[in-house]
């Protein structure tokens, strides 16, 4: 029998999200049904609001999320109902080429449940990165749900499922920063503190965070910034210069995803640093850096994709770190709001007000 829930729905391109009743099926083979505890409130959510990730309209959003395995189809056999899980947009397959290659952090055909769920007329809907958390309960493929530690409290355990994994796993997945490092984290939101957490706590020596926002610079040293600079009245690569006496960073993150950012984060490098990009650009953005330039910098430059994460091994130990006081997890969430206030979530998001609105059910 499916299940009728209260669930946060995407109708058409730009229109206000509306809440609605929706059916979710019971789990067939290879799925898990879970009952939603927390979901965080992600810009991506925005974005498929407004027609930004295709057109595959109804949409059911969210996608950062705690909750209870309710019940788990056939031939699931590492999960039971009452596991406390966070829920991952990557469930790596395991026979793709890039899992194959032994890089299943970059699955091309990452797991989502087979079976739909739909409004109450059967049409079927779109979940946000094949997860649709904003409801009381969603269905998934059961590899999207992950194991971790029941002693996390679920509104700060969901942000590990993307923005935080996405910034920590920046750093350290994808920038490999290791002891000694020196760091630059452009764009202190969300995925930009995580960036910074993730380079404090494996070890940089610097770590400079840059904004134009003062107040995102002060959660940023909350969160470990050895350094901050507001890049409004600053030029931001001959601060980061002059921090780093007169070279630059060996790993540069660019957590806004604007050509300017980026270009930035190009020029703060040392000679053979690490550019990684993790914020996400609009379609038609470009970048115009000299080829000469490319060459003789050298380096590697990254794109951050989930923050290269492989959440069956990171989501417990970003778990733990947060248990063990190691991980400010509490710090990134700014309110805690209902199912009802998603849409107004939205613009308090846009207007730069906070880290992390999340749902708590
Ligand atoms: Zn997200
Ligand atoms: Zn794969």
């Amino acid at each position: 029998m499916p299940h009728e829930v209260r669930a946060v729905v995407a109708t058409k391109k730009g229109a206000p999200v509306e809440v609605q009743p929706i059916l979710v099926p019971d789990p067939g083979p290879g799925e898990a049904l879970v009952s939603v505890q927390a979901c965080g409130v992600c810009h991506t959510d925005l974005h498929y609001r407004e027609g930004a990730v295709g057109d595959d309209f109804p949409f059911l959003l969210g996608h950062e999320a705690a909750g209870v395995v309710e019940a788990v189809g056939d031939g699931v056999t590492d999960l039971l109902p009452g596991d406390y899980v966070v829920l991952a947009w990557r469930a790596p397959c395991g026979t793709c080429r890039s899992c194959r290659r032994g890089r299943p952090w970059y699955c091309f055909d990452s797991r989502n449940a087979a079976q739909p769920m739909t409004l109450l007329d059967g049409t079927p809907l779109t979940p946000a990165l094949g997860i649709g958390a904003f409801a009381e309960k969603t269905l998934v493929a059961a590899a999207q749900a992950v194991k971790v530690d029941p002693a996390a409290r679920p509104e700060a355990a969901s942000l590990i499922g993307c923005g935080v994994m996405a910034g920590y796993g920046a750093a350290v997945n994808t920038g490999n920063v290791q002891r000694g490092n020196t760091v630059a984290v452009i764009g202190c939101g969300g995925v930009g503190n995580a960036a910074i957490a993730g380079a404090c706590l494996n070890g940089a020596r610097k770590v400079i965070a840059i904004d134009v926002d003062d107040r995102k610079l002060d959660q940023a040293e909350k969160f470990g910034a050895t350094h901050i600079i507001n890049s409004r009245g600053t030029d931001p690569v001959e601060a980061v210069r002059a921090l780093t006496g007169g070279v630059g960073v060996d790993i540069a993150i660019d957590a806004v995803g604007r050509p300017e950012t980026y270009k930035q984060a190009f020029y703060m490098r040392d000679l053979a640093g690490t550019l990684v990009q993790v914020g996400v650009p609009e379609p038609g953005m470009k970048v115009e850096i000299p080829l000469s330039d490319l060459f003789s910098r050298g380096g590697a430059l990254k794109s951050s994709w989930y923050g290269d994460c492989l959440p069956s091994r990171d989501f417990p130990d970003l778990i733990d770190q947060y248990l063990y006081g190691l991980l400010d997890l509490e710090s990134f969430v700014t309110e805690r709001i209902s199912l009802d206030e998603v849409e107004a979530a939205f613009d308090t998001m846009r207007g730069g007000r906070v880290l992390r609105s999340v749902v708590v059910l």
